[in-house]
């Protein structure tokens, strides 16, 4: 069941969205060469419980799962492209890194990821990871009343499609509110003009991930969780929660 917000709930996945923005902020600043991902964790964990803020990933078991998630934060390095767990691995000059964390307020949600680079940046990573952010930005501007379901997800397709990237459409987008992930799915990859209309108060998650292979193959790691690419590529992830509004797109998780 797809469920429409109003303002007033609107208003309050927004104030999660806030405190999802300052722990990408905060986590971007700490991360540096000989950091490790648990010190990001703990960080992130600090300043959820100090907003009042429920880490919604802590414990968050799906079906695909054979061990509920040990962190808040997902911290996926290089080939890891999505649910990397947030371990001991100190971060190395050049690394890739992901970061993705929900928080909920009040009963309600709010989901966003980005990716940078530690320390010296390699152009070709700095192209896959903006190629990533332009095809989220090309997909909020389609999500706007009356346009489908389908014109969001083949705004991520033709992005990567142009630059070379691989896609995969098992992971992906998906409504959030009341829980991280609701209904509808929104794939990154569609059929322009197709799937369901979208409504002012309709709320999702807008998350392309891009393997810079160009393959579309991944494989999940021994701890269940950890999603890498196929071909040993790098990845780059971004997401945002993103309300349908009579306005245009309204973005949830901006700081
Ligand atoms: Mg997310
Ligand atoms: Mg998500």
């Amino acid at each position: 069941m797809v469920e429409l917000k109003t303002e007033a709930e609107l208003a309050v996945v927004r104030e999660a969205g806030r405190m999802v923005a300052r722990v990408h902020d905060a986590v971007r600043a700490r991360a540096a060469v000989g950091v490790t991902l648990r010190e990001l964790d703990d960080l992130a964990r600090k300043i959820l419980a100090d907003a009042g803020a429920e880490p919604v990933f802590l414990g968050y078991q799906p079906r695909f799962a054979t061990t509920p998630f040990p962190g808040v934060i997902c911290t996926s390095v290089n080939d890891a492209a999505l649910h990397g767990i947030p371990d001991g691995y100190r971060l190395r000059d050049g690394d890739v890194l992901s970061v993705d964390c929900g928080a909920e307020i009040d009963g309600w949600v709010a989901d966003a990821a980005t990716t940078f680079i530690v320390g010296t940046p390699d152009p070709d990573d700095g192209r896959l990871i903006e190629s990533t952010r332009r095809a989220l930005d090309a997909a909020i501007n389609t999500a706007v009343v009356d346009a489908r379901l389908g014109d969001v997800s083949y705004a991520i397709g033709e992005v990567a499609r142009a630059d070379g990237y691989g896609i995969n459409t098992d992971y992906g987008g998906h409504g959030v509110g009341r829980q991280m992930h609701e209904e509808p799915s929104v794939p990154n990859d569609g059929r322009p003009g197709r799937g369901m209309r979208l409504r002012p108060g309709l709320v999702i998650a807008i998350e392309p991930w891009f393997m810079s292979g160009g393959d579309s193959s991944y494989y999940v790691d021994d701890d269940g969780w950890t999603l890498r690419t196929g071909d040993g590529s790098r990845a780059a992830h971004m997401e945002h929660t993103v309300a349908i509004t009579p306005d245009g797109p309204r973005v949830l998780t901006l700081p």
